[in-house]
């Protein structure tokens, strides 16, 4: 009688492959407020403990397998805004990055989609920009904080969502960033370390030297990028070089009746530059294509995708001067002058908190703001007082219970045995840009010599 053993399975389970690098999943992919791919250089830093410029320097080394240096930040720093771009610097970081964290999906944090379409010259900054109060927001509301890819692109000059410029200095040590630095780390000025988060309104300079319609102009801008944005993971096909100047065509025998000095005129674009884009032998910048499609009351998206499409899917358009911008569609709209007094009346009895500014009425009532105040200059006057009042009360509030939150977590950190740094608390507070305060760094100092510490 023979025995009978049991069966061993010499087989090796299957293991998928592991990645060198955390394989962190970026921000925001298919949206306007895709992270950049520098910003994910950043994060995926701080999430192994690092500063960029060492991970820079020591992982991507061994996979960079160029001579120009793009992995040893110090040489690149004024050129690190190309790395979100449309050429070899992204395509190269892309790829060493997809190596190490074995995702295929790091195209969509650059402009590599649009390579073709966008030329590189004057289409991203060398300078970081950042939205203060989306990283404000963010922070409170206990989300991730990350770097807008909208941010990186020179022709965006502000958030379209809070309808503020993007800042460029850091208000702590007065210092610009570069797109990507040594220290970089998403929310923080990469040079002093502090929080560069804002809540909206306390940015006093928010709509410094911008008109209305300027503002109006600027955030169509914003917007039209985000949808490029947005739309990059969902293109097939890709749109090829040619899409513009068929697009330019085709608007040109619509609008124009194939009179190109007559388009270009309308642009205000000089005839022969207008003439070169249309045969294909140069391609507009994003600023002027921009400009274009503003005039042709088209999205830069729509314009872009139809150049793929057949030239006779074009949408009917006719075009509107550029000089007359956004005023023409205000004046257009009848104005109401009952409704608009009953609705600043409205808003001057109502208890909301906070109470909205005369921007924001204006916005509401679709009305140009200069003629709600030329007809109720009292009115308005009032609504900016009381918005005003408001702004103060909740500055004052705000300032305040940071005072009381200072003490609390340095005398929470001295229990347990740590120095309430400066840096420490900041880390722990609801709103760490309240410390530029100076009554919530006295609450600091105070409670620091208390202490015993300093
Ligand atoms: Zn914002
Ligand atoms: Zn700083």
């Amino acid at each position: 009688m023979l025995t009978k053993y049991e069966l061993w399975n010499f087989k090796l389970p299957l293991i998928p492959p592991r990645s060198h690098l955390y394989h962190i999943e970026p921000v925001g992919i298919g949206t306007p407020l895709v992270e950049s791919l520098t910003g994910y250089v950043a994060r995926l830093a701080e999430a192994h403990c690092l500063p960029p410029g060492v991970l820079m320097e020591r992982e991507l080394t061994s996979v960079f397998n160029k001579t120009y240096g793009s992995n040893n930040l110090h040489k690149i720093y004024p050129f690190t805004g190309a790395l979100n771009g449309t050429g070899v610097m992204a395509a190269d970081l892309r790829q060493a990055l997809q190596i190490l964290t074995l995702r295929n999906d790091l195209q969509f944090l650059t402009l590599l989609t649009w390579s073709e379409l966008l030329p590189s010259r004057n289409l991203l900054r060398s300078i970081r920009a950042w939205c203060p109060t989306c990283y404000e927001e963010r922070c409170t509301t206990s989300q991730l904080v990350f770097e807008h890819l909208l941010w990186s692109l020179d022709v965006v000059k502000v958030c379209p969502y809070h309808q503020q410029k993007l800042s460029q200095k850091c208000p702590h040590c007065c210092q610009t960033n570069y797109v990507l630095a040594w220290r970089s780390r998403p929310g923080y000025c990469s040079k002093c370390l502090k929080w560069l988060g804002m809540p909206l309104g306390t940015q006093i300079s928010a709509y410094q030297n911008l008109e209305e319609h300027d503002l109006q102009f600027e955030i169509w801008i914003a917007q039209s990028v985000g949808e490029l944005l947005a739309k990059a993971p969902y293109l097939t096909p890709l749109p090829l070089k040619d899409s513009i100047a068929k697009a330019l065509c085709s608007y040109v025998s619509q609008v124009a009746e194939g009179n190109v000095a007559a388009f270009a005129r309308q642009l205000q674009i000089p005839r022969n530059t207008v003439w070169v884009w249309c045969k294909g032998e140069n391609q507009p910048s994003i600023k002027a294509l921009l400009r274009i499609c503003y005039c042709l009351k088209i999205s830069l998206l729509d314009f872009l995708i139809q150049g793929v499409k057949s030239a006779n899917s074009f949408q009917a358009v006719r075009l509107l001067p550029l000089q007359s911008k956004l005023q023409t569609r205000a004046s257009a709209k009848s104005f109401d002058a009952n409704k608009v007094q009953q609705n600043l009346e409205a808003v001057l009895e109502s208890n909301d908190s906070p109470s909205p500014s005369m921007e924001e009425v204006a916005r509401r009532l679709e009305c140009d703001r200069r003629t709600i105040i030329r007809h109720f200059p009292s009115l308005c006057h009032a609504i900016s007082a009381k918005y005003l009042n408001d702004r103060k009360a909740i500055l004052l509030r705000n300032v305040q219970q940071s005072c009381d939150e200072v003490r609390r977590i340095a005398l929470s950190l001295h229990n347990q045995g740590a120095y309430p740094s400066e840096a420490r608390v900041s880390e722990q507070m609801s709103m760490p840009g309240y410390l530029r305060y100076r009554e919530v760094r006295t609450a600091l100092q105070d409670i620091q010599c208390q202490l015993g510490k300093c």
